[in-house]
């Protein structure tokens, strides 16, 4: 068994992840894929209508959400400009850069705002299954 052993968890865990990584972006729950967490945009229920897990493990946890949107963000917003400066090259629009800069960086993340928080809680998960977290082992 020894080797594909090995390689049997390998794939299991790529699965898992890719799993995980899938239910971030697509809004779902970390732990049972329910989808429908948000009553509107902004608003996260509490719990899981599905499998019940409670999503805010702890106080500040959703800071980690908050740097997954400000990193998605910042990365969107280099490679728009960087985009925007090639094709548009030798004369770019520098204005209309600033402008729209600065729109994009005021709306994209209220976009994305969700969506930061189920990824955060998949990643999250990814590397503490736990369910109860804070919870030392005895
Ligand atoms: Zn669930």
């Amino acid at each position: 068994m020894g080797a594909s052993g090995i390689s049997n968890a390998e794939t299991i865990s790529a699965r898992r992840t890719f799993l995980l990584a899938w239910r971030g972006w697509t809004k779902a729950c970390p732990r049972c894929g329910q989808r429908g967490l948000y009553v509107r945009w902004f608003t996260l229920r509490p719990n899981c209508p599905g499998c019940e897990l409670r999503f805010e493990r702890e106080e500040g946890y959703w800071t980690g959400a908050m740097g997954v949107n400000i990193i998605a963000t910042e990365l969107l917003f280099v490679a728009l400009m960087i985009t925007t400066f090639v094709l548009t090259w030798p004369d770019p629009p520098v204005r209309e850069m600033i402008a729209g800069g600065v729109l994009f960086t005021i709306a994209f993340p209220m976009f994305f705002y969700p969506f930061s928080k189920t990824i955060w809680m998949a990643f999250d998960r990814a590397f503490n299954p736990s369910d109860q977290p804070g919870r030392t082992e005895q």
